[in-house]
């Protein structure tokens, strides 16, 4: 099964992703997580990408394709995937389908997880996450049973730097170029959408349900 996720900042792809990878047992490629771990790890890349990331404004497509393309390549990858936050421009889109075909795949369908923009804002700012495992909390809306404390793996939480109220503007703003990427899927047949504003475990319904069908 190959599938992506779709949806701006906070629509809640990474929170739909953790239930996608368990359930269907493919490897969640976030293109966000890869950039995070190598930051945190001193790598060149994280060197190259950490002011983007820090700021909230995307990567260059060079860099961002370079990585997936890597990524793709290793085995585990080759009996399915989930694209989490990649493509984001057109660019990394058609470079994904020249890639695809190099391969010998297609993408089976594209999840775009539709929120309005107001409610990301809140969103993002009451996000926090696993230091230990990533797992995505919300102070509102998804409360872990102990504040700051993994319910998975008792790491510690933390907000992301880039969720604070000063780079999610920068982030939202960006969205202008995630736009097109709806009609590109669209006409390719590709794209479903699902009604993000709805609690998560319906929006994980209708998201299990396509991918289901898809499977069988
Ligand atoms: P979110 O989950 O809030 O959508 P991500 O974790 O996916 O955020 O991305 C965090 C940051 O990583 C982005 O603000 C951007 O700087 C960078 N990034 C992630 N994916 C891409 C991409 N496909 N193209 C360019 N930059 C990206
Ligand atoms: P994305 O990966 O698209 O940026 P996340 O999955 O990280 O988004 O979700 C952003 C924040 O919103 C997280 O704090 C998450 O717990 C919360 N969240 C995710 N889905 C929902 C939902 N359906 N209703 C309310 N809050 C949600
Ligand atoms: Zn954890």
């Amino acid at each position: 099964m190959q599938v992506m996720l779709l949806g701006l900042p906070g629509a809640g792809k990474g929170t739909q992703a953790e239930r996608i990878t368990q359930t269907f047992g493919i490897p969640h490629i976030s293109t966000g997580d890869m950039f995070r771990a190598a930051i945190a790890a001193g790598t060149p890349l994280g060197l190259q990408v950490q002011s983007y990331l820090k700021s909230g404004r995307l990567v260059p497509d060079g860099v961002t394709i370079a990585v997936v393309r890597e990524r793709l390549l290793e085995p585990d990858a080759s009996r399915g995937f989930l694209l989490d936050g990649f493509p984001r421009t057109l660019p990394q889109a058609e470079a994904l389908d020249a890639l695809l075909n190099d391969l010998g795949k297609a993408l089976d369908v594209v999840l775009y997880i539709h929120v309005p923009q107001e409610v990301l804002l809140a969103r993002l700012t009451g996000r926090r996450v696993c230091k230990t495992c990533g797992a995505t909390y919300h102070v509102h809306f998804q409360p872990p049973a102990v504040e700051g404390v993994c319910d998975k793996c008792q790491g510690e939480l933390y907000q992301r730097p880039d969720d604070t109220e000063e780079a999610v503007s920068t982030r939202l703003e960006q969205y202008r170029q995630t736009e097109p990427l709806v009609r590109y899927y669209q006409e390719r047949n590709l794209l479903r959408q699902v009604d993000g504003q709805r609690t998560i475990e319906d929006v994980w319904a209708d998201v299990r349900g396509i991918l289901e069908k898809i499977q069988r």
